[in-house]
């Protein structure tokens, strides 16, 4: 592994800037709802430095006047005011905060509904393929780093701006050589900006990016699965040793930031002390030959330091600013990515669903280039771990080398064709690896095929609104995924109106209810990752009973493999026929009493159909059927 010290980003800085103009618009974009909050506290800030201008004028004012000619009655005026101005430009201040905080909140609400709306929307292949802890990362950490970039960042910018203007105008009119003299050292700060700048900026992106790899681990290894995995294989410490490693780059990171950040600051502090000491210096000696008003000096010497402090924020705000803006790219980045399954523009609706289902020469191939996914969190480790995952490819090569029969090649599905009549039942069987599942996915197009077309009741997948089509079908796969929620609220996420009754009904139909009413606390019972733990046959009947409230035209089922003792076998045997009957279904068949009332069995090998027909047809055909008859199903 390489490391990078801070120097190599010197290099860095060579690079173009990545804060580009387009993106800058892309963002002003979603500041446009909140244009009146905007004006409103650009008015206010305008208020309140030019409210705070007035004080050293007051200041000078009770130097040379008030105090010299002993007049109380203007120094009370004078001190009163002292007094009024903070107040007036502190409630102005606050009003400002209010207002860009709005902003701020709005535009980050906005920007983090949007994507995760976009998420929703994504293709399975980029679940496959991301991983949560990236996602979570962008989530947060990159929103809330855009929040910076609004509400803070964006405001310092105006305040500053507008104090620089305001301050040097004031300046120029008491007296133009001083201030020729306080600004000469300005140019410097500006060369010390942009330097560290850059450094600092790619330093903050790189910091994010090894956050989220962090995240990633963290995630990947730290769920219920990652950990059981670990603890198998008995990988603690390679896990700890990786972690750690990751954890290290985030530390580093952090170091040279803050290291970067107060180097920045000393220089900026030292350039100050040049300005201050020359106009105190001059100043001082025109006091002394008179040119000057004591008052005067000391006003000037306030507005000196404002001038400084808000010149510094100003160039070091677009730095900031620029910081911030790498987090709206890397959110942008993940709305950009294209969704993979899109909905035509006007696309056919489908209310009343007969469940016909036509496979037309479908050819399908899992993509394999990462396009239009987020750059893959690498993983060093895997090289190194022989003990551990291969790649697809090795996979398969590994798979052929130990099976002759291996299931490997280039397409998941060729040439695929059947139909399905309303209310048939089609058993898939095959090998593992045949393609089963692929093909079942194609249906509520978690995925679309590569050449050719499906059809449901006639029309092109692609054309059906996307809603009809997730209403339609009812898939239950072989992992039976539950939110950590009650049993109630798990099995009314197929239908939020249906009625107690009717989720009643549809646990009985799943010979489920008899289980969940002795459970203590019945329907309200919570399940899923930290809640009660349910066997795989009771998680696989809250499954159909799940699906049974859903109550679609067409039903996909994964039958589980898993082997079940005799009693839950016969339960889910009975729930599966009331299941079955009176809709399309779609069964990756192990039982062979789902075989035998097929209307149409599907044999795959190896991405094909190759054989069709009924049991007995198959049967006293001899092929590969027959083989797989005598051999795997459960009978
Ligand atoms: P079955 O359900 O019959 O066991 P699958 O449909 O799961 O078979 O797999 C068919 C082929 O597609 C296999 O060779 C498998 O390795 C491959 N495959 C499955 N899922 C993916 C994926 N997400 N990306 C790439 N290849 C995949």
């Amino acid at each position: 592994m390489h490391r990078k010290n801070w120097r190599s980003y010197i290099h860095a800085s060579d690079e173009k800037p990545r804060l580009s103009w387009q993106l800058v618009k892309r963002v002003l974009v979603y500041g446009k709802p909140y244009k009146w909050s905007m004006i409103g506290s650009l008015i206010s800030i305008l208020i309140y430095t030019g409210v705070a201008l007035l004080s050293p004028l007051i200041l000078r004012h009770l130097i040379d006047y008030a105090i010299p000619e002993k007049d109380v009655n203007r120094l009370l005026l004078s001190a009163v005011g002292l007094l009024i101005l903070p107040i007036i430009s502190g409630f102005f201040q606050i009003i400002t905060r209010r207002l860009t905080s709005r902003i701020g909140e709005g535009v980050i609400y906005d920007l983090r509904v949007s994507l995760y709306e976009h998420l929703q929307r994504m293709s399975l292949r980029f679940y496959t393929h991301t991983q949560l802890g990236e996602l979570i990362s962008r989530l947060n950490n990159d929103v809330v780093g855009a929040q910076t970039a609004i509400s803070r960042t964006l405001v310092t910018l105006v305040t500053n701006f507008v104090e620089v203007i305001s301050v040097l105008v004031v300046m120029l009119t008491l007296e133009w050589r001083l201030t020729l003299m306080g600004i000469i050292i300005l140019p410097l700060f500006i060369l010390a900006a942009r330097r560290l700048g850059r450094v600092f900026r790619d330093i903050a992106r790189r910091q994010m990016e090894m956050n989220a790899r962090m995240n990633a681990t963290m995630n990947e290894t730290l769920n219920i699965g990652g950990a059981l995995l670990v603890k198998l294989f008995g990988q603690q410490e390679t896990e700890t040793e990786r972690f750690s490693h990751r954890a290290n780059e985030v530390k580093t990171l952090g170091i040279q930031r803050a290291t970067m950040g107060i180097i920045f600051m000393v220089i900026i502090h030292l350039l100050t002390a040049v300005g201050t000491a020359l106009v105190y210096g001059f100043g001082g000696y025109l006091v002394i030959l008179d040119l000057f008003t004591l008052g005067t000096i000391i006003a000037f010497g306030d507005y000196l330091s404002r001038l400084y402090t808000s010149f510094q924020g100003l160039i070091n705000t677009p730095v900031e600013f620029a910081t911030s803006m790498v987090s709206f790219e890397r959110v942008f980045e993940v709305i950009d990515l294209p969704v993979g399954i899109e909905e035509k523009s006007n696309p056919v609706s489908l209310k009343e669903v007969s469940g016909e289902i036509e496979f037309d020469h479908v050819t399908f191939k899992y993509p394999d280039s990462s396009e239009g996914l987020l750059t893959d969190v690498d993983r060093p480790y895997l090289a190194e771990n022989t003990g551990g995952i291969l790649s697809e490819g090795e996979e398969r090569g590994l798979e052929s080398a130990l099976h002759p029969t291996s299931q490997a090649r280039e397409l998941a599905l060729e040439d695929i064709t059947f139909n399905a009549n309303p209310g048939d039942l089609v058993a898939l069987v095959g090998p593992s690896g045949a393609g089963k599942t692929t093909l079942t996915y194609l249906i509520p197009r978690l995925y679309d095929p590569t050449e050719g077309t499906i059809h449901l009741d006639g029309h092109d997948l692609r054309d059906l609104r996307l809603k009809d089509l997730a209403h339609s079908i009812g898939m239950v796969t072989q992992e039976t995924y539950l939110f950590h929620d009650t049993i109630q609220a798990n099995l009314r996420y197929a239908n939020p109106e249906a009625y107690d009754e009717d989720v009643v009904k549809a646990a009985k139909a799943a010979n489920i209810h008899q289980f969940i009413s002795e459970l203590p606390d019945g329907y309200n019972t919570v399940v899923g990752e930290r809640g009660y733990r349910l066997s795989g046959g009771e998680k696989q009947r809250l499954a159909l009973a799940r699906v049974l409230l859903k109550d679609p035209q067409i039903m996909i089922l994964d039958e589980a493999t898993s082997h079940l003792d005799s009693e839950s076998e016969a339960l889910i045997q009975e729930a599966l026929e009331r299941l079955y009957t009176n809709r399309t279904s779609i069964v990756i068949a192990h039982r062979l009493s789902t075989i035998l009332s097929a209307d149409l069995i599907l044999v795959m090998d190896k991405g094909r159909i190759v054989e069709r027909g009924t049991h007995e047809e198959l049967l006293s055909q001899g092929g590969l059927y027959s083989h797989l008859y005598e051999t795997q199903f459960d009978k």
